[in-house]
């Protein structure tokens, strides 16, 4: 995906945790399948033959103000385009959604397809949605404006 910073579904429990996106939504593994369940991580850090290595850990709870982790549900997005792995011959190399390759594909990342159960439409992450939308708005008139 083309974004610098991917945007993240987080909890809504509390402001740090919005500003600081330190638990989300995450598919273990490389392949995923939107009808598999994404679980909340944080980042861990590992030491790797020497060198530090980040990997995700499971998280049970906010670290701001401790509230459990949510259940969480299908996401009710509207129009929102959101990554779903592709299918047939370009299995996992093109966009579902957008049938482009996946390192072109603009739409919001695939664990958009889930949402905390008391926040269904992502209402706690429209600042966060709007960056985004923003910066492939920016990509394309820069696109645009170099001629390519
Ligand atoms: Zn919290
Ligand atoms: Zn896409």
């Amino acid at each position: 995906m083309s974004f610098d910073v991917p945007p993240r579904v987080t909890p809504t429990c509390c402001l740090q945790m919005q500003v600081n996106q330190s638990v989300f939504l995450y598919f273990e593994g490389f392949e995923f399948d939107v009808a598999e369940r994404p679980k909340w991580y944080v980042k861990g850090i590992v030491d790797s033959a020497g060198f530090p290595v980040e990997h995700v850990v499971e998280a049970k709870c906010c670290p701001f103000c401790g509230t459990k982790v949510p259940e969480i549900v299908k996401s009710n997005l509207g129009d929102l385009k959101i990554h779903k792995t592709g299918s047939g011959n370009d299995s996992g190399y093109r966009c579902g959604t957008c049938k482009k390759r996946n390192r072109e594909c603009d739409c919001l990342p695939p664990e958009f397809h889930w949402a905390p159960a008391n926040d269904p439409n992502l209402k706690s992450l429209k600042d966060t949605i709007d960056r985004h939308l923003l910066r492939v708005q920016q990509a394309k008139e820069d696109a645009i404006a170099n001629g390519d």
